[in-house]
Protein backbone atom coordinates (compact mmCIF):
# COMPACT_ATOMS: atom_id res chain seq x y z
CA UNK A 1 0.00 0.00 0.00
CA UNK A 2 1.64 3.33 -0.88
CA UNK A 3 1.55 5.45 1.87
CA UNK A 4 2.04 9.53 0.92
CA UNK A 5 -1.09 10.60 3.19
CA UNK A 6 -4.06 12.43 1.34
CA UNK A 7 -2.28 11.57 -2.25
CA UNK A 8 -3.26 8.00 -1.75
CA UNK A 9 -1.45 6.77 -4.91
CA UNK A 10 3.24 6.22 -5.45
CA UNK A 11 5.01 9.01 -6.34
CA UNK A 12 6.46 8.29 -9.93
CA UNK A 13 10.32 8.85 -10.06
CA UNK A 14 12.49 9.71 -13.16
CA UNK A 15 16.21 9.38 -12.72
CA UNK A 16 19.05 11.13 -14.76
CA UNK A 17 22.19 8.61 -14.17
CA UNK A 18 22.62 5.29 -12.37
CA UNK A 19 23.47 3.31 -15.88
CA UNK A 20 25.37 0.95 -16.01
CA UNK A 21 28.84 0.91 -14.25
CA UNK A 22 27.92 3.43 -11.98
CA UNK A 23 27.08 3.65 -8.44
CA UNK A 24 24.78 5.75 -6.18
CA UNK A 25 21.81 5.73 -8.90
CA UNK A 26 21.16 2.00 -7.66
CA UNK A 27 21.18 3.67 -4.44
CA UNK A 28 19.00 6.56 -4.97
CA UNK A 29 16.14 3.70 -6.77
CA UNK A 30 16.35 1.11 -3.90
CA UNK A 31 16.36 3.95 -1.14
CA UNK A 32 13.16 5.78 -3.09
CA UNK A 33 11.44 2.42 -3.52
CA UNK A 34 12.23 1.05 0.01
CA UNK A 35 8.87 2.45 2.01
CA UNK A 36 6.85 1.44 -1.41
CA UNK A 37 5.91 5.28 -1.70
CA UNK A 38 7.85 5.39 -5.01
CA UNK A 39 8.16 3.45 -8.10
CA UNK A 40 10.81 4.30 -10.78
CA UNK A 41 8.96 4.49 -14.07
CA UNK A 42 11.48 7.00 -16.56
CA UNK A 43 15.11 7.59 -16.96
CA UNK A 44 18.14 9.20 -19.04
CA UNK A 45 20.40 6.58 -17.15
CA UNK A 46 23.40 7.96 -19.21
CA UNK A 47 24.84 10.36 -21.30
CA UNK A 48 25.37 7.42 -23.83
CA UNK A 49 21.75 7.15 -25.53
CA UNK A 50 22.23 3.23 -25.99
CA UNK A 51 23.58 2.60 -22.79
CA UNK A 52 20.75 4.59 -21.41
CA UNK A 53 18.32 2.39 -23.22
CA UNK A 54 20.44 -0.97 -22.47
CA UNK A 55 20.29 0.13 -18.48
CA UNK A 56 16.44 0.79 -18.55
CA UNK A 57 15.85 -2.95 -18.30
CA UNK A 58 17.98 -3.49 -15.11
CA UNK A 59 15.50 -1.29 -13.56
CA UNK A 60 12.54 -2.88 -15.24
CA UNK A 61 11.82 0.60 -16.89
CA UNK A 62 9.92 -0.03 -19.82
CA UNK A 63 11.70 0.88 -23.16
CA UNK A 64 9.31 3.83 -24.27
CA UNK A 65 10.29 5.56 -21.02
CA UNK A 66 14.01 5.22 -21.36
CA UNK A 67 14.75 8.10 -22.65
CA UNK A 68 18.64 8.98 -24.75
CA UNK A 69 18.70 12.30 -23.14
CA UNK A 70 17.70 14.48 -19.74
CA UNK A 71 15.97 16.64 -22.20
CA UNK A 72 14.48 14.30 -24.44
CA UNK A 73 12.80 12.68 -20.40
CA UNK A 74 11.34 16.02 -19.46
CA UNK A 75 9.78 17.22 -23.02
CA UNK A 76 8.45 13.43 -23.27
CA UNK A 77 7.17 13.52 -19.87
CA UNK A 78 5.97 16.41 -19.81
CA UNK A 79 3.99 15.74 -22.43
CA UNK A 80 2.17 12.72 -20.48
CA UNK A 81 -1.15 13.15 -18.95
CA UNK A 82 -1.13 14.69 -15.37
CA UNK A 83 -1.55 11.17 -13.94
CA UNK A 84 1.12 9.51 -15.84
CA UNK A 85 3.98 11.98 -16.30
CA UNK A 86 6.83 11.65 -13.35
CA UNK A 87 6.80 13.76 -9.86
CA UNK A 88 10.20 14.03 -9.25
CA UNK A 89 13.80 13.68 -10.98
CA UNK A 90 16.57 12.13 -9.14
CA UNK A 91 19.90 13.40 -10.21
CA UNK A 92 23.02 10.63 -9.87
CA UNK A 93 24.97 12.14 -12.41
CA UNK A 94 29.07 13.82 -11.85
CA UNK A 95 28.94 17.10 -10.31
CA UNK A 96 29.44 18.69 -13.89
CA UNK A 97 25.84 17.97 -15.47
CA UNK A 98 23.59 18.87 -11.58
CA UNK A 99 23.03 22.21 -12.52
CA UNK A 100 21.91 21.55 -16.15
CA UNK A 101 19.69 18.99 -15.28
CA UNK A 102 18.48 20.57 -11.73
CA UNK A 103 17.21 23.55 -13.65
CA UNK A 104 15.90 21.73 -16.62
CA UNK A 105 13.46 19.91 -14.44
CA UNK A 106 12.47 22.68 -12.01
CA UNK A 107 11.44 24.48 -15.62
CA UNK A 108 9.53 21.16 -16.40
CA UNK A 109 7.87 21.27 -13.09
CA UNK A 110 9.28 18.32 -11.53
CA UNK A 111 10.66 17.91 -7.95
CA UNK A 112 14.16 17.17 -7.50
CA UNK A 113 16.20 15.06 -5.50
CA UNK A 114 20.09 15.74 -6.29
CA UNK A 115 23.11 14.34 -5.31
CA UNK A 116 26.12 16.26 -3.66
CA UNK A 117 27.95 18.64 -3.78
CA UNK A 118 25.12 20.54 -5.17
CA UNK A 119 26.79 22.24 -8.21
CA UNK A 120 29.95 22.84 -10.15
CA UNK A 121 30.17 26.66 -8.57
CA UNK A 122 28.36 28.18 -5.82
CA UNK A 123 26.95 30.93 -8.27
CA UNK A 124 25.18 27.90 -9.99
CA UNK A 125 23.77 26.68 -6.46
CA UNK A 126 22.97 29.76 -5.54
CA UNK A 127 20.82 30.56 -9.08
CA UNK A 128 19.39 27.04 -8.25
CA UNK A 129 18.40 28.23 -4.81
CA UNK A 130 16.58 31.39 -5.95
CA UNK A 131 14.47 29.35 -8.46
CA UNK A 132 13.22 26.74 -5.71
CA UNK A 133 12.31 30.06 -3.43
CA UNK A 134 10.13 30.87 -6.03
CA UNK A 135 8.63 27.84 -7.07
CA UNK A 136 6.50 25.40 -5.27
CA UNK A 137 8.65 22.65 -5.97
CA UNK A 138 10.56 20.48 -3.16
CA UNK A 139 14.31 20.08 -3.70
CA UNK A 140 16.36 17.83 -1.74
CA UNK A 141 20.28 17.84 -1.52
CA UNK A 142 21.14 13.72 -0.48
CA UNK A 143 23.37 14.23 2.06
CA UNK A 144 22.50 10.76 3.46
CA UNK A 145 24.40 10.83 6.52
CA UNK A 146 21.79 12.92 8.71
CA UNK A 147 19.79 9.76 8.12
CA UNK A 148 21.42 7.40 9.82
CA UNK A 149 18.87 6.74 13.30
CA UNK A 150 21.63 7.81 15.77
CA UNK A 151 22.80 11.28 13.44
CA UNK A 152 18.89 12.44 14.57
CA UNK A 153 19.36 11.13 18.05
CA UNK A 154 22.40 12.55 18.48
CA UNK A 155 21.11 16.49 16.77
CA UNK A 156 18.19 15.90 19.11
CA UNK A 157 20.22 15.26 22.14
CA UNK A 158 22.47 18.53 21.19
CA UNK A 159 19.86 20.68 20.72
CA UNK A 160 17.98 19.75 23.68
CA UNK A 161 21.18 20.94 25.62
CA UNK A 162 22.35 17.50 26.72
CA UNK A 163 25.92 18.21 25.98
CA UNK A 164 25.54 21.72 27.69
CA UNK A 165 27.52 24.28 24.74
CA UNK A 166 29.15 22.77 21.96
CA UNK A 167 33.28 24.11 21.84
CA UNK A 168 34.51 21.69 19.58
CA UNK A 169 33.85 19.72 16.77
CA UNK A 170 35.95 17.29 14.84
CA UNK A 171 34.65 15.50 11.60
CA UNK A 172 36.90 13.30 8.87
CA UNK A 173 36.19 11.80 6.07
CA UNK A 174 39.37 9.01 5.40
CA UNK A 175 39.43 6.68 2.09
CA UNK A 176 42.47 5.40 0.74
CA UNK A 177 41.47 4.66 -2.51
CA UNK A 178 43.00 7.59 -4.58
CA UNK A 179 46.37 6.49 -3.30
CA UNK A 180 47.71 5.85 -6.78
CA UNK A 181 46.65 7.52 -9.98
CA UNK A 182 43.54 5.51 -10.71
CA UNK A 183 42.23 8.30 -12.70
CA UNK A 184 45.05 7.38 -15.48
CA UNK A 185 43.71 3.71 -15.30
CA UNK A 186 40.30 4.12 -17.05
CA UNK A 187 38.65 4.34 -13.73
CA UNK A 188 35.61 5.82 -14.46
CA UNK A 189 34.61 7.36 -10.98
CA UNK A 190 38.43 8.62 -10.27
CA UNK A 191 38.55 10.00 -13.94
CA UNK A 192 35.53 12.45 -13.26
CA UNK A 193 36.23 13.36 -9.62
CA UNK A 194 39.81 14.29 -10.46
CA UNK A 195 38.72 16.51 -13.66
CA UNK A 196 38.30 19.82 -12.53
CA UNK A 197 35.31 20.75 -14.97
CA UNK A 198 33.68 17.98 -13.88
CA UNK A 199 34.35 17.93 -10.17
CA UNK A 200 34.52 21.71 -9.61
CA UNK A 201 37.03 23.45 -7.83
CA UNK A 202 38.01 20.86 -5.07
CA UNK A 203 38.71 17.08 -5.70
CA UNK A 204 38.29 15.00 -2.20
CA UNK A 205 37.32 18.15 -0.12
CA UNK A 206 33.87 18.24 -2.95
CA UNK A 207 33.61 15.06 -2.48
CA UNK A 208 33.64 13.79 0.93
CA UNK A 209 35.12 16.85 2.86
CA UNK A 210 31.40 18.43 2.30
CA UNK A 211 29.86 15.51 4.27
CA UNK A 212 32.02 15.59 6.66
CA UNK A 213 31.09 19.58 6.95
CA UNK A 214 27.39 18.71 6.78
CA UNK A 215 27.38 16.49 9.26
CA UNK A 216 28.77 18.75 11.59
CA UNK A 217 26.57 21.32 11.21
CA UNK A 218 23.46 18.87 11.21
CA UNK A 219 24.30 17.29 14.35
CA UNK A 220 25.40 20.69 16.22
CA UNK A 221 23.57 23.04 14.33
CA UNK A 222 26.47 25.54 15.18
CA UNK A 223 26.51 28.72 12.68
CA UNK A 224 29.82 29.32 11.04
CA UNK A 225 31.66 31.92 11.11
CA UNK A 226 34.89 31.78 9.19
CA UNK A 227 37.01 29.06 8.13
CA UNK A 228 41.00 28.43 7.40
CA UNK A 229 41.81 25.48 5.23
CA UNK A 230 45.14 24.04 3.62
CA UNK A 231 44.65 21.27 0.77
CA UNK A 232 46.84 19.39 -1.21
CA UNK A 233 47.53 17.33 -3.68
CA UNK A 234 49.67 14.94 -3.02
CA UNK A 235 49.46 12.42 -6.09
CA UNK A 236 51.75 13.27 -8.74
CA UNK A 237 50.23 14.84 -11.96
CA UNK A 238 46.56 14.86 -10.15
CA UNK A 239 44.74 18.47 -11.15
CA UNK A 240 42.66 18.40 -7.71
CA UNK A 241 43.25 17.99 -3.76
CA UNK A 242 43.39 14.49 -2.37
CA UNK A 243 44.06 15.53 1.22
CA UNK A 244 43.25 18.64 3.10
CA UNK A 245 42.14 20.22 6.83
CA UNK A 246 40.17 23.00 7.42
CA UNK A 247 39.74 24.88 11.02
CA UNK A 248 36.04 26.70 11.39
CA UNK A 249 35.30 28.91 13.77
CA UNK A 250 31.76 28.72 14.64
CA UNK A 251 29.73 31.97 15.81
CA UNK A 252 29.24 30.87 19.43
CA UNK A 253 32.98 30.81 20.03
CA UNK A 254 33.47 26.94 19.22
CA UNK A 255 35.83 25.54 17.22
CA UNK A 256 36.20 22.92 14.33
CA UNK A 257 37.75 20.82 11.86
CA UNK A 258 37.39 19.49 8.82
CA UNK A 259 39.75 16.57 7.32
CA UNK A 260 39.57 15.04 4.27
CA UNK A 261 41.53 12.18 2.69
CA UNK A 262 41.63 10.09 -0.27
CA UNK A 263 45.10 8.71 -0.19
CA UNK A 264 45.46 6.77 3.74
CA UNK A 265 46.21 2.94 3.11
CA UNK A 266 43.49 0.63 3.73
CA UNK A 267 41.04 3.34 5.03
CA UNK A 268 37.36 2.94 3.20
CA UNK A 269 34.82 5.38 4.10
CA UNK A 270 35.62 6.73 7.56
CA UNK A 271 33.67 9.21 8.16
CA UNK A 272 33.68 9.80 11.45
CA UNK A 273 32.61 12.66 14.09
CA UNK A 274 33.49 14.32 17.53
CA UNK A 275 31.81 16.51 19.37
CA UNK A 276 32.67 18.13 22.53
CA UNK A 277 30.47 19.95 24.65
CA UNK A 278 30.46 21.30 28.37
CA UNK A 279 28.28 18.92 29.62
CA UNK A 280 29.69 15.54 27.79
CA UNK A 281 31.24 14.33 24.48
CA UNK A 282 30.14 12.13 21.90
CA UNK A 283 31.43 10.46 19.43
CA UNK A 284 29.59 8.57 15.81
CA UNK A 285 31.50 6.12 13.14
CA UNK A 286 29.70 5.67 10.07
CA UNK A 287 31.56 2.16 9.39
CA UNK A 288 29.96 1.74 12.80
CA UNK A 289 26.64 3.58 12.35
CA UNK A 290 24.69 1.96 15.24
CA UNK A 291 26.20 2.67 18.03
CA UNK A 292 27.08 6.13 19.48
CA UNK A 293 29.59 6.89 22.71
CA UNK A 294 28.56 9.30 25.16
CA UNK A 295 30.86 10.08 27.64
CA UNK A 296 31.12 12.44 30.66
CA UNK A 297 34.18 12.76 33.52
CA UNK A 298 33.98 10.70 35.78
CA UNK A 299 31.13 8.39 34.67
CA UNK A 300 31.24 5.08 32.64
CA UNK A 301 30.88 5.81 28.82
CA UNK A 302 27.63 5.29 27.59
CA UNK A 303 27.64 3.04 24.19
CA UNK A 304 23.35 4.23 22.72
CA UNK A 305 22.65 1.33 19.97
CA UNK A 306 20.36 2.01 17.46
CA UNK A 307 17.30 0.41 19.35
CA UNK A 308 13.98 1.92 18.35
CA UNK A 309 11.97 0.83 21.37
CA UNK A 310 14.91 1.87 24.03
CA UNK A 311 14.25 4.14 26.57
CA UNK A 312 16.83 6.55 25.75
CA UNK A 313 16.18 6.28 22.06
CA UNK A 314 14.76 10.17 21.39
CA UNK A 315 11.48 10.38 19.10
CA UNK A 316 14.26 11.65 16.05
CA UNK A 317 16.09 8.57 16.77
CA UNK A 318 12.93 6.28 16.82
CA UNK A 319 11.21 7.40 14.04
CA UNK A 320 14.33 6.99 11.54
CA UNK A 321 14.57 3.11 12.62
CA UNK A 322 13.05 0.38 10.58
CA UNK A 323 14.11 -2.39 11.97
CA UNK A 324 14.28 -3.98 15.57
CA UNK A 325 17.08 -2.84 17.40
CA UNK A 326 19.95 -5.56 16.47
CA UNK A 327 19.25 -6.09 12.97
CA UNK A 328 21.98 -3.94 11.25
CA UNK A 329 20.20 -0.76 9.19
CA UNK A 330 22.90 1.30 7.26
CA UNK A 331 23.82 3.12 4.06
CA UNK A 332 20.42 2.08 2.22
CA UNK A 333 17.87 3.13 5.16
CA UNK A 334 19.61 6.25 6.00
CA UNK A 335 19.70 7.49 2.21
CA UNK A 336 16.06 6.00 2.45
CA UNK A 337 15.18 8.52 5.15
CA UNK A 338 16.49 11.56 3.47
CA UNK A 339 13.80 10.27 0.83
CA UNK A 340 11.01 9.51 3.27
CA UNK A 341 10.85 13.17 4.02
CA UNK A 342 11.49 14.24 0.80
CA UNK A 343 8.17 12.48 -0.02
CA UNK A 344 6.26 14.24 2.87
CA UNK A 345 6.80 17.16 1.84
CA UNK A 346 6.22 16.19 -1.87
CA UNK A 347 2.77 14.31 -1.16
CA UNK A 348 1.75 18.00 0.52
CA UNK A 349 3.09 19.80 -2.53
CA UNK A 350 1.26 17.38 -5.14
CA UNK A 351 -1.91 17.58 -2.86
CA UNK A 352 -1.87 21.86 -2.78
CA UNK A 353 -1.04 22.20 0.61
CA UNK A 354 1.71 24.56 1.88
CA UNK A 355 5.35 22.90 3.04
CA UNK A 356 8.05 23.75 4.82
CA UNK A 357 11.16 24.72 2.58
CA UNK A 358 14.18 25.95 4.76
CA UNK A 359 13.69 24.18 8.50
CA UNK A 360 12.96 20.47 6.64
CA UNK A 361 14.23 17.16 7.97
CA UNK A 362 15.64 16.01 4.97
CA UNK A 363 19.11 18.48 3.52
CA UNK A 364 17.38 21.30 1.22
CA UNK A 365 18.87 23.79 -1.66
CA UNK A 366 20.30 25.52 1.12
CA UNK A 367 22.38 22.53 3.01
CA UNK A 368 23.31 22.70 -1.18
CA UNK A 369 24.68 26.49 -1.66
CA UNK A 370 25.97 26.11 1.74
CA UNK A 371 28.53 23.26 0.93
CA UNK A 372 29.44 25.04 -2.36
CA UNK A 373 30.51 27.98 -0.01
CA UNK A 374 32.57 25.88 2.02
CA UNK A 375 34.09 24.68 -1.38
CA UNK A 376 34.55 27.73 -2.73
CA UNK A 377 35.80 29.28 0.65
CA UNK A 378 38.31 26.52 1.85
CA UNK A 379 39.77 25.95 -2.12
CA UNK A 380 40.22 30.58 -1.64
CA UNK A 381 42.26 29.96 1.97
CA UNK A 382 44.34 27.24 0.85
CA UNK A 383 45.22 29.50 -2.34
CA UNK A 384 45.92 32.32 0.33
CA UNK A 385 48.08 30.26 2.65
CA UNK A 386 45.53 28.75 4.81
CA UNK A 387 44.10 32.68 5.33
CA UNK A 388 40.55 32.68 7.58
CA UNK A 389 38.09 33.84 5.14
CA UNK A 390 33.55 34.17 5.94
CA UNK A 391 31.74 30.93 5.76
CA UNK A 392 28.45 32.49 6.79
CA UNK A 393 26.24 32.78 3.43
CA UNK A 394 23.14 34.35 3.94
CA UNK A 395 21.17 31.44 3.11
CA UNK A 396 22.77 29.35 5.89
CA UNK A 397 20.10 27.21 7.66
CA UNK A 398 19.31 28.54 11.22
P1 LIG B 1 29.31 7.30 -11.55
O1 LIG B 1 30.38 7.76 -12.48
O2 LIG B 1 29.38 5.92 -10.98
O3 LIG B 1 27.88 7.42 -12.26
C1 LIG B 1 27.47 8.55 -12.96
C2 LIG B 1 26.32 8.16 -13.89
O4 LIG B 1 25.83 9.36 -14.52
C3 LIG B 1 26.73 7.23 -15.05
O5 LIG B 1 25.72 6.27 -15.26
C4 LIG B 1 26.82 8.17 -16.24
O6 LIG B 1 26.59 7.53 -17.48
C5 LIG B 1 25.67 9.11 -15.91
N1 LIG B 1 25.71 10.37 -16.65
C6 LIG B 1 26.75 11.20 -16.88
N2 LIG B 1 26.35 12.24 -17.64
C7 LIG B 1 25.02 12.05 -17.88
C8 LIG B 1 24.05 12.76 -18.61
N3 LIG B 1 24.36 13.90 -19.24
N4 LIG B 1 22.79 12.26 -18.67
C9 LIG B 1 22.48 11.10 -18.07
N5 LIG B 1 23.36 10.39 -17.33
C10 LIG B 1 24.62 10.86 -17.25
O7 LIG B 1 29.26 8.37 -10.41
P2 LIG B 1 28.76 8.17 -8.90
O8 LIG B 1 29.88 7.71 -8.05
O9 LIG B 1 27.50 7.38 -8.90
O10 LIG B 1 28.45 9.68 -8.49
C11 LIG B 1 27.37 10.39 -9.05
C12 LIG B 1 27.03 11.59 -8.16
O11 LIG B 1 26.65 11.13 -6.88
C13 LIG B 1 28.19 12.56 -7.94
O12 LIG B 1 27.70 13.87 -7.89
C14 LIG B 1 28.74 12.16 -6.59
O13 LIG B 1 29.35 13.24 -5.91
C15 LIG B 1 27.50 11.70 -5.88
N6 LIG B 1 27.74 10.65 -4.88
C16 LIG B 1 27.11 10.77 -3.69
C17 LIG B 1 27.25 9.80 -2.72
C18 LIG B 1 26.53 9.92 -1.42
O14 LIG B 1 26.85 9.20 -0.50
N7 LIG B 1 25.56 10.80 -1.30
C19 LIG B 1 28.07 8.69 -2.96
C20 LIG B 1 28.69 8.59 -4.22
C21 LIG B 1 28.51 9.56 -5.17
Amino acid sequence: MATNGDLGRKLRMGIVGGGQGSFIGRVHVTAAVLDNRAELVAGAFSSDAARSKASAADYAVSDRRAYGSFAEMFAAERALPEGERIDFVSIATPNHMHFPVAKAALAAGFHVVCDKPLTLTLAEAEELATLVAASKQVFVVTHNYTGYPLVRQAREMILAGELGEIQAVRAEYIQGWLRTRLESEGQKQAAWRTDPAKSGAAGCFGDIGTHAYNLGRFMTGLLPEKIAANLKIFVPDRSLDDYGHAVIRYQNGALGTVTASQISHGRENDLRIQIDGTLGSLEWHQEEPNKMLVRHNGKPHYVYTRDPNAPFTNEAGRAACRLPSGHPEAFFEAFANVYRAGFDAMALALGGKPFETVDTVYPNVRDGVEGMYFIEQAVASSKADGAWLPLAHPLVRR
